[in-house]
């Protein structure tokens, strides 16, 4: 069988979190409100209203475009989109076509063995949402709550070669629109919703097949085999000598399946023309380098820099440039620490972020603060407290908002490094249980931990665990 490679480009939908809608008062996200309670005469259509352009709309758009390397436009316009939906109480949606905020641009995505895919960006504009339309009480019902939210559109170029590179560009997007606090960028909410155009080729050639169109999935992993089945369709309809149609497809989440929606219809006629009742976007340098003033460094470029300042594991530095806040905790508690970067690493992998799951918090939240952890990872590493001491005290942290200090002196939770208080706590273990000295003796060594347990149980957990050990092991072999 001869080798097929997948072509794919996306089509994503990107809800901005600005408190108002794009040009109206009304509140952008009413996820949870009843059907038209978040609405006003220009965002339900009536007639003689004026749309007034949400700022706040331009600079996220200003942020994200310049993080995709497009090349923003000093002057921009709002077209007209003319289409009959029973959810565009307008008639036409409000959208960018002809001269659009950005143009160009790309995402540079790691793949697994080291290689980077660029996926440019054909298509990147700012427009309203319109509203949603559902099937209740036998009848067709409209809410308009979601006219006019913001919206970025933005279009890859077929550029994706698998239903994994789907999904790993889908999570970088995701990830990059919080790092910058562009949107929430939940799929499951739909503040992130992409469309797959999908196209299969012989691996090598550079045509351009007739592609599908899958539409209505509403999570990563249902994009990722959503695309992967089509892939898998496509090639067996080609090997049993088939021609691909232009379909579209609908993802059904209960079935996990893809049906056809229609067949494509040429290109709709939108009589697209400039929208009358708005100014131009004037981006001068001025705006541009207010907002620009603090951008910060993106995740790509944080992971590859902790990799290199600190030497971190690329696992590491994946898990740690996660989030923005987390990156940011890092190396504030790295700053306040000064010790071993990996051990630091692990105390956050593994602790702090348990504590974050656990309470659904992020690390900027945490009363645990960078200089927190520090303290008490120095303790540990000056042995005034041991390990599983260090790991309880940064839960009581966290809970009491105390500093680590005052803990241990409050709670005396100090190590018990004193050879001879050990010492006294051994020889009572060692003489309270003959059985087990004989069985150690006889060669059972592995009973040294259950010594040990219980010298650290008689000890409150306080007992510094090694020099238990050692004097345990003194006593055993004499
Ligand atoms: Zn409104
Ligand atoms: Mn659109």
């Amino acid at each position: 069988m001869p080798e097929y490679e997948a072509v794919i480009g996306l089509e994503t939908h990107i809800q901005l979190n600005t408190t108002t809608k794009i040009f109206c008062g009304c509140k952008a996200d009413s996820w949870c409100d009843p059907p038209n309670t978040n609405i006003c005469p220009v965002c339900s259509g009536l007639p003689g209203v004026l749309p007034v352009l949400n700022e706040a709309v331009v600079e996220k758009a200003v942020l994200l475009a310049k993080a995709m390397n497009a090349e923003l436009q000093t002057d921009s316009y709002f077209d007209r989109k003319n289409y009959f939906y029973p959810d565009l109480p307008k008639g036409y949606q409000i959208t960018q076509n002809d001269q659009p905020i950005a143009v160009g641009g790309y995402m540079d995505l790691p793949l697994e063995g080291g290689e980077t895919r660029r996926v440019r960006i054909t298509k990147l504009h700012m427009e309203e949402d319109a509203g949603k339309t559902k099937h209740d009480y036998g009848r067709r019902m409209v809410d308009f709550n979601r006219c006019g939210v913001p919206l970025i559109e933005m279009v890859t170029a077929p550029d994706l070669r698998s239903a994994d590179e789907v999904a790993a560009y889908i999570i970088r997007l995701r990830q990059l629109l919080r790092w910058l606090d562009v949107s929430e960028a939940d799929m499951e909410k739909g503040h992130l919703r992409a469309d797959a155009n999908v196209s299969i080729r012989l691996k090598g050639s550079h045509e351009l097949n007739e592609k599908t169109e899958i539409k209505n999935v509403n999570s990563i992993e249902s994009l990722r085999s959503a695309v992967e089945k089509e892939i898998q369709r496509q090639i067996s309809e080609v090997e049993a000598g088939n021609v691909i149609e232009a379909w579209t497809l609908d993802w059904d989440e209960d079935s996990q399946s893809l049906s056809k929606m229609r067949s494509k219809e040429t290109m709709a006629d939108y009589r697209y023309f400039k929208e009358p009742d708005l100014l131009v976007v004037h981006l001068d340098d001025d705006w541009k380098a207010k907002i620009l003033k603090d951008f910060p460094e993106l995740p790509l470029a944080r992971r590859e820099r902790f990799i290199e300042e600190y030497g971190l594991p690329e696992y590491d530095a994946d898990i740690l440039t996660s989030e923005r806040s987390l990156s940011e905790y890092f190396e504030a508690a790295q700053q306040a620490y000064g010790g071993d970067v990996k051990r630091l690493s692990n105390w956050l992998m593994n602790d702090v972020m348990r504590l974050l799951n656990e309470q659904g918090l992020e690390a900027g939240d945490l009363r645990l603060t960078p200089q927190y952890l520090a303290e008490i990872i120095s303790l540990v590493d000056a042995n005034t407290i041991n390990t599983p001491t260090g790991k309880a005290l940064l839960e009581k942290v966290q809970q009491s908002g105390k500093s680590p200090a005052e803990i241990v002196e409050s709670e005396g939770l100090a190590q018990v490094s004193d050879t001879a208080l050990i010492r006294q706590i051994a020889e009572k273990i060692v003489a309270d249980n003959p059985e087990n000295v004989e069985k150690y003796r006889g060669g059972k060594e592995s009973l040294i931990g259950w010594f040990v347990g219980q010298v650290m149980r008689e000890s409150r957990g306080k007992a510094d665990p090694n020099l238990a050990r050692e004097v345990l092991e003194e006593l055993l072999k004499s």
